[in-house]
């Protein structure tokens, strides 16, 4: 038996709720999944939790879903953004993706003094992100924002948002994350050439953010991305159950 098709709609879902597909839908579950009415497959749409819906009808470029019973409540991801340098293209992708998988709310490119990165295209990456929602049993899509210069968000700060620095100049020291508190997050992953002196002194300087290194070696931006939502998610977020203060540390 293959998995089911799961589908990103964005339409309410609820019992009897009918679901219009969109063309691209329609083509990949008619033409490319060959799916018959009557076919069950999984829909989600960030507020309803997933659904099971059965293909009521269709045609090679619309179509509609039944809603006929839910089957995951809804799972928000931990308040967490993950900043960084926009890369390649296929890296920055790559980033996009992984993000989405390990349960990102919000994902910011920032243009740093040394970002050297072919333009953002924000609606390429919201189609990785909801790809990845829907292969990785998510519930919710994260938001992916147009690119910004990082000064700017960080003049414009939100009152009570950490920041988990990753200073690619403390390589080699502990990661000391792991006693800090619960709450809103937000990771920054700096570009392929580093970050500049001056960002480097403003980082450092900043009351909310929180200095990490992650390991004895130099990662490529992608890969420390990764890394960092990893280290975040095992000390902070859902890695360790849902909801609810830290009791001790790991
Ligand atoms: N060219 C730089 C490395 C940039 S790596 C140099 O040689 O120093 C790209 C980004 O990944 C960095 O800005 C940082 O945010 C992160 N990074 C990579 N390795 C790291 C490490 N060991 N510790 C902390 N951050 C790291």
């Amino acid at each position: 038996m293959t998995a089911k098709v799961r589908l990103y709609v964005e339409h309410p879902l609820g019992a009897g709720q009918s679901v219009p597909l969109t063309p691209p839908q329609a083509h990949y579950l008619f033409n490319v999944m060959r799916l018959g009415p009557g076919a069950e497959v999984l829909v989600f749409n960030g507020h309803d939790g997933e659904w099971a819906a059965a293909v009521e009808g269709g045609t090679k470029r619309g179509g509609t879903l039944g809603c006929v019973a839910q089957t995951k409540a809804l799972q928000l991801p931990p308040d967490l953004w993950l900043m960084f340098a926009p890369i390649k293209k296929a890296r920055t992708d790559f980033i996009v993706e992984k993000a989405a998988e390990m349960g990102a709310a919000r994902i910011m490119p920032v243009i740093t003094a040394f970002t050297n990165a072919e333009r953002v295209r924000a609606d390429r990456l919201r189609a990785h992100a909801i790809e990845a929602a829907e292969q990785c049993g998510g519930t919710v899509v994260p938001q992916v924002d147009e690119a910004q210069k990082m000064g700017a968000v960080l003049d414009h700060w939100p009152e009570g948002r950490r920041l988990m620095f990753c200073d690619e100049a403390l390589v080699g020291s502990g990661a000391a994350l792991l006693d800090a508190p619960r709450g809103p997050w937000a990771i920054l992953i700096g570009p392929e050439g580093g970050f500049s002196p001056d960002e480097r002194a403003r980082l450092h300087a900043l009351p909310f953010a929180h200095a990490v290194s992650l390991g004895p070696r130099i990662l490529r931006a992608d890969t420390a991305a990764v890394a960092a939502l990893t280290l975040w998610q095992m000390a902070l977020g859902d890695w360790r159950g849902f909801s609810g203060p830290a009791t001790a540390p790991i």
